[in-house]
This record gives C-alpha cells, structure tokens and sequence, in this order.
C-alpha cells in the first residue's frame, strides 16, 4: 500500500487575515479609487447646496489624500481604515433622511470595502454597526418593510463575505504548507531550510547564541528500495521523520533536502547537547523494525554554527563530518574538525 502522504493541520495554523498580504499591496490603488470616486461627490453636493454632506464627505477625501501621501513615502497609512466608518455612518445617517432609501444602498460597497481593507473581526465589527444604524434610521424614517430587507440583504453579504473569507483562509493555510513541507514526509523542505538557516546565522550574529545542525542520511538505501521496493523505501522515510520528530525539542526543525538525506537544525544547542540527541537518534534508528528482518541505519555529521561562518559554509562543514561517517564504516556520528570541541569523530555504532 502506498503510504499516505501528510496534511496540514486543518485547525492549528489558519492564517487569522487571509488579505493582509495582498492589502499591503493594494492599498495605495484602494486610496485613489476612493478620491476618483468621492471627489466628484463633494462637488456634486455642493452644486446641488448639500453643504454638510459635501463636508463629510470632504473629510473622508482629506483622509485618504493624508493616506495616499504617507504610503507614497513608505510610511504607514496615519488613519484607519476603521475610522472612515465614523463618516461614512454620518454620510448614510443624512442621506436615508433626506433622500430616503437611495442612502442604504451605499452600505453595500461600503461593507466589501471593510471586508477587503480590515481585519475580519473589524470589519465585521464595523458592517455590523453599519446594519444597526442602517436598520434604525430606515425604520423610523422610511417603514419596517424597508428595514427588514435591508437587514436581510446586508446580512446575507455579511454571511457570504465570511464564508469566502474562511476559504481564502483554508487555501492560503493549504499553499504555505505545500510551500515550505516535502509532500512524502511532512519534514519542512530545502527551501525553508535555506530561510532558516539564514535565520539561525543572524540570531549567531546578533546574539551569539549557539546552535548545531546534524546532517542524517540513510546507509545503503539504495538496496532498500532495489531489493523491497520503492513502497518499502517511503515507509522507511516516513518511519524516520516520525522517529526525529518525536525525539527532537519543539525548537528544533527537521527538513528532508534530498532522497534520504536529513538536516535537523537545533538553536540555542551547543555541542555536547547535540552530540547527545545524535548518539540517541542513531541507535533508535539502528533498532527500529521498519523492514522485516532487515536494519536500517544512519550516518550523522555534526556542526556547531561558528562565529563568521555562513549557511554555505556551516552546511559543508556537516556535509563534510557525514562523509567523514560514511568513510569511517556509517552507522556512526561525526563532529565536523572544524568545530573547536573535543575531535573529530565522537561516536561510532556498530557498522552493517
Ligand atoms: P550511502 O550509504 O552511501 O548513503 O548509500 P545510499 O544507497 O543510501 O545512497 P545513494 O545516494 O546511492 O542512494 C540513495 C537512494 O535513495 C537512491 C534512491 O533509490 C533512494 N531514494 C531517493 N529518494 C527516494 C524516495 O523518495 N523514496 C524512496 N523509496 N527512495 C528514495
Ligand atoms: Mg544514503
Ligand atoms: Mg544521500
């Protein structure tokens, strides 16, 4: 049977605002769509000697003028979103009053611009007071029929916008997943290791902390697979990320970078610690029962993070002590020589 591959976590990592990224983006276009569209507005009021709208309206063009200035100099927008409510409820409030029904119908633009430019608790929070203003100024001004469509429609934009915004929520969990994860194993991938890595080597720089990284990989597994076959061979990989990911500590990370080839990045760890974890790792993986009558073993090159090095050259250094493991008969645990602790080659398990 052909082993089942992983999945996100459907609950643990749902990103709470699905838009933020593409918001960021948008947001100097969002600013002059709406002066295009409500300069013409505050002209047309005052023609038509609408003085106070003319002048709520007015305000909501000087915020988004303030916005698109600040933006346009990298600087974060000065006004929120969120406040543009307080005049576009004013706005609606003089409208239903004074031309009647026509005033709702800007809640709903209203209401897909919150749902793009907010949070959605936000946004839900302000299309919600939008509604009960709405409702209320409709009932008294307009008839309970009116009202209660109104409440209806809003409210049924209000549902469909949550629900598209759930999904987007799903896919984006979904595309980060399959982004940063091998789809075999479930162990983050090369990519992510790169971005990681460069992490750990700049937390090293700033802060001096320490860190190890081991590099894994399976002795003759190309007999496995030549001999069991390739289902066989997956088994084993996946049997070995359950095995480190159980060992490792949640700082830890562990990334499959080729067939059956493992780094696990360790932060904050020195030497000996890591050392330790490797012995450890080894020798349950040396006695594991994956394969019927048949070990599997692994060979492990050790190299602390040392201070000026970079990803290129801590990573060769593991690679190096790994080599070093494979000459020395596999089955065995290497310290990279370039590490100042006690020599080269640490622990050495029985080879196959
Ligand atoms: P060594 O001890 O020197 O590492 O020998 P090896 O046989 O493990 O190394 P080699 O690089 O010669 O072979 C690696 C094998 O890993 C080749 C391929 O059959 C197997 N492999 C690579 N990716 C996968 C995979 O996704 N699934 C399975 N089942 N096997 C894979
Ligand atoms: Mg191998
Ligand atoms: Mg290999």
């Amino acid at each position: 049977m052909a082993p089942t591959p992983p999945t996100p976590s459907t609950a643990a990592s749902a990103p709470a605002d699905p838009l933020a990224e593409s918001r960021e983006r948008t947001q100097p276009l969002l600013f002059r769509c709406g002066l295009a569209f409500l300069l013409p507005l505050v002209a047309l009021n005052l023609w038509e000697g609408r003085v106070l709208q003319a002048s709520i309206v007015a305000v909501l063009c000087a915020c988004l003028g303030l916005n698109l200035w600040a933006v346009g100099r990298g600087r974060p927008a000065p006004v929120s979103f969120a406040l543009l409510l307080l005049p576009g409820l004013a706005a609606m409030w003089l409208v239903v009053e004074k031309r009647g029904p026509t005033g709702l119908f800007w809640a709903f633009p209203a209401a897909l611009f919150f749902y793009f430019s907010l949070r959605r608790s936000v946004a839900n929070a302000c299309v919600g007071l939008m509604l009960a203003v709405g409702v209320w100024r409709a009932w008294d001004l307009i008839g309970g029929d009116v009202a209660l469509r109104f409440a209806l429609t809003l409210g049924a934009l209000v549902g469909v916008m949550n629900l598209i915004l759930s999904a987007l929520a799903r896919l984006q969990e979904r595309l980060a997943f399959e982004a940063t994860r091998d789809a075999l194993t479930g162990a983050y991938n090369r990519r992510e290791m790169t971005t990681q890595l460069a992490a750990a080597v700049d937390r090293q720089r700033r802060h001096a902390h320490p860190a190890t990284l081991l590099v894994l990989d399976l002795d003759h597994f190309k007999t496995v697979n030549d001999t069991l076959g390739h289902d066989a061979g997956d088994r084993v990989l996946q049997g070995l990320v359950g095995l480190v990911q159980a060992r490792m500590r949640r700082t830890d990370t562990l990334f499959r970078t080729g067939g059956e080839e493992f780094v696990l990045l360790m932060p904050d760890t020195p030497v000996p610690e890591a050392l330790t974890l490797a012995e450890a790792l080894r020798a349950q993986i040396a006695a594991a029962a994956w394969l019927p009558d048949r070990p599997v073993t692994a060979s492990v090159g050790a190299a602390p993070l040392q201070p000026g090095q970079d990803v290129n050259a801590w990573l060769r250094a593991a690679d190096q002590a790994l080599y070093a493991a494979k000459a020395g008969g596999r089955n065995r645990v290497v310290l990279s020589p370039s590490a100042t602790h006690t020599g080269p080659t640490v622990n050495a398990g029985t080879s196959p």
